[in-house]
């Protein structure tokens, strides 16, 4: 089954993903029936705690960690905000300077500007016109008080995945601990933290077919972390509260399943992106495709049409029944110009009139083809309207 349904299209994957129905059933016993508190000594917190350990082995299984290298947490935001504090804070004796690229997610950027406002120094490091953060630039960047580095495993905007290991090594032999935002990847495409040599990454459920309200903190054994969320000893005293047990059993839940069907999904949605990517670049006149042509997450298709703007193509495609983004949702909300774009080096221009379709497994060819349908039309109707075209 597609997401065609009622005749609307889904192509805002990057934002949230629908759950998979098996990670729904997986959670829908843990609010009434097993409805206990998972640290509860009595019987009502056996099989939520159950539930819960069954979830961390899933969970770590994904990325090739052990179990009790993952914390949950409530979001994405949240681990990375623990991440940044919390390993900061851990190291603070040692220096106080941190590593980042100019184009991670604001749950990274906002919270080492106010890191920055309390004393710490950030070094927010270029991309290249693909979105690529250049290792020789890390390298650079590090100093004897450096101690942490943290750049995204690909940007959910462009798509760009980012040479982590040869960014990790250089950590690695400077004694930093390395963090990687990996929402965009995690449960998408392979990511083995020992592979790729991080320390910490950041992920949640709701961008790989699980439940909002449940993601994960993986810490490598030995790294130190100082928790953010103080309280009780849940998630062994490193993020305090009552843990959201449906939500984190659809979680790991979901884990399985990415596990066993990456494979078969990223060739699937490959296709479908190229049929797009192609259909678009070949009907259209003065589009440009954005990111990386190789290095790239399989469901991204971010272009840039010129003389008009992404915000009336949403819309107008909105009114077709396709949904589609004009930035990140947390940048379009604010209708400015993406920071992303601007790294690349669009002018910004060109940078507004970009659109990000970002493809699922649910997605079909149906749904690419009736889209290159009503698309050229969309963009020659705007065009016609526009001072600038
Ligand atoms: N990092 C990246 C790369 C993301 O794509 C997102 C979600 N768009 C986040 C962090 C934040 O995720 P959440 O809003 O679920 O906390």
């Amino acid at each position: 089954m597609g997401n065609l349904e009622n005749n609307r299209i889904f192509f805002d994957n990057a934002s949230t993903t629908r759950i998979d129905d098996r990670a729904y059933r997986e959670m829908l016993p843990l609010f009434k029936k097993h409805y206990g508190n998972p640290s509860s000594f009595h019987s009502f917190g056996e099989i939520p705690e159950e539930k819960m350990e069954k979830a961390r082995m899933s969970v770590a299984s994904l990325i090739g960690a052990e179990k009790d290298e993952i914390y949950f947490t409530s979001c994405a935001t949240e681990s990375n905000n623990t991440a940044l504090w919390g390993i900061a804070r851990a190291h603070r004796d040692k220096g106080r300077h941190i590593i980042t690229s100019a184009i991670e997610h604001y749950s990274i950027l906002n919270p080492l500007k106010e890191m920055q406002r309390e004393g710490w120094e950030v070094t927010l490091l270029p991309v290249d016109k693909y979105g690529i953060v250049d290792p020789h630039d890390v390298k650079k960047a590090i100093k004897k008080n450096t101690v942490l580095i943290s750049i995204m495993h690909a940007n959910n905007e462009i798509g760009t995945i980012q040479h982590i290991k040869d960014i990790s090594d250089l950590a690695k032999q400077a004694g930093v601990v390395m963090h990687s935002d990996c929402a965009a990847t995690a449960g998408i495409i392979p990511l083995g933290v020992n592979a790729l040599g991080i320390d910490c990454c950041s992920f949640s459920a709701q961008q790989m077919y699980g439940p909002k309200g449940a993601a994960a903190i993986y810490l490598k054994k030995g790294i130190k972390m100082r928790p953010i969320i103080i309280g009780g000893v849940q998630e062994r005293g490193r993020r305090a509260g009552t843990e959201n047990v449906p939500a984190i059993a659809g979680f790991g839940k979901a884990c399985s399943i990415a596990k066993l069907e990456m494979e078969d999904n990223i060739k699937a949605i490959t296709v479908l992106r190229d049929m797009l990517t192609e259909g678009i670049l070949k009907n259209i006149k003065k589009v440009k495709l954005n990111g990386h042509p190789e290095k790239r997450l399989p469901g991204n298709v971010h272009v840039s049409f010129e003389y008009i703007e992404g915000e009336s193509i949403t819309l107008l495609l909105n009114s077709q029944g396709v949904a589609v983004s004009s930035g990140s949702s947390c940048a379009s909300a604010a209708l400015k110009t993406s920071h992303v774009l601007n790294a690349i080096g669009l002018s910004p221009a060109i940078a507004n009139g970009s659109i990000l379709f970002s493809l699922g497994k649910y997605n079909t060819e149906a749904e690419i083809k009736k889209t290159l349908e009503v698309l050229p039309s969309i963009i020659e109707k705007l065009r016609k309207m526009s001072p600038l075209s």
